[in-house]
């Protein structure tokens, strides 16, 4: 099986800053670090690392072949990113000294997405494979109906939360894994509990307190404990939970299973400083000790 991935592809640009500018100001940066970034990215790269076959679905611009490269070095297969006359999307981080930041993020070529390029893409999926998708690009509708046309199983990260995106991909849904804020932002927008959806599969992560996974068909939840470590940098600490869930539901592994690997991976991740670059592979996370 394997998994497509409609996502977004970012390069985070990282700024220092003695402080954070102000109204009208122009301020020298006394350092750039440069990384791959983007929801859609680092989920490809998780799921890479987790071991399974993942085909990642999205656009960059013409400065944004690094980014494919980097992908690619990470085991992410690449053939249906495309080329757009779009800036590749990229976010521009100012960080001080005591870690305040604020960020300026275009999105560019991840909402240049052509339908030709989706349904591309997807008329080489066979049933049973996994769609998944997030916030960040533009046709994920038009993908989640394809999808379900084609018997794929349709999966969203509902991030970063955006309540019309949710209202109009839930009747294509099988799996919706969101945190615990998204999850009231949904009640809120919906006036539907998690377990009160149409969607078989759900899982809200709650951070250091774990996760809950609900099946909807058979009415029952259960929650998981996160490992106990002490966090460096929680950042990408979702992402990496679910490609390791979706990685784990596409090797066929029982839910339990494919969950306490996550928790693991994702304990793992917020013990690291950085995203994509830094995902933990499955060796590193069967090896490690909590
Ligand atoms: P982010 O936006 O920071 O990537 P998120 O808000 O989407 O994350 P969280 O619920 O914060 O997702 O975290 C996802 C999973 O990562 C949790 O369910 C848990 O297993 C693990 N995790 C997150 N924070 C911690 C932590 N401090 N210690 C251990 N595990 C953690």
């Amino acid at each position: 099986m394997a998994i497509w991935n409609l996502g977004s592809i970012n390069a985070d640009m990282v700024y220092s800053v003695p402080r954070l500018p102000r109204p009208g100001e122009t301020l020298a940066s006394d350092g750039l670090r440069y990384f791959l970034g983007g929801k859609g990215a680092n989920m490809s790269v998780a799921t890479a690392r987790a071991g399974a076959r993942v085909h990642h679905i999205g656009a960059v611009g013409h400065d944004g072949k690094w980014a494919v490269d980097r992908l690619m070095e990470y085991g992410v297969d690449t053939t249906h990113i495309a080329t757009v006359p779009e800036p590749t999307g990229h976010a521009i981080i100012a960080v001080e000294p005591g870690g305040e930041n604020s960020i300026i993020l275009y999105p560019g070529a991840n909402h240049a997405i052509s339908a030709d390029a989706l349904g591309l893409a997807l008329s080489s999926a066979q049933a049973g494979d996994i769609l998944l998708l997030q916030n960040e690009t533009n046709r994920q509708e038009d993908a989640a109906r394809i999808g379900r046309d084609l018997g794929l199983r349709v999966c969203y990260a509902a991030a970063p939360f955006d309540a019309g995106a949710v209202r109009a991909l839930l009747p294509w849904l099988d799996f919706l894994i969101l945190n615990e804020v998204e999850a009231g932002q949904l009640e809120a927008a919906t006036g539907k509990r998690p377990e009160d959806l149409p969607v078989k599969q759900v899982i809200v992560t709650m951070g250091a307190r774990g996760a809950r996974y609900i099946d909807t068909e058979k009415g029952e939840s259960r929650d998981f404990p996160a490992m106990p470590v002490t966090p460096v940098d929680t950042t990408g600490a979702g992402d990496t939970f679910t490609g390791y869930v979706l990685a784990g539901m596409d090797r066929g592994l029982p839910m339990p299973q494919a969950i306490g690997l996550a928790s693991r991976a994702a304990a793992l991740m917020v013990t690291r400083q950085g995203t994509a670059d830094v995902i933990p592979d499955l060796k590193d996370v069967n090896e490690a000790r909590f």
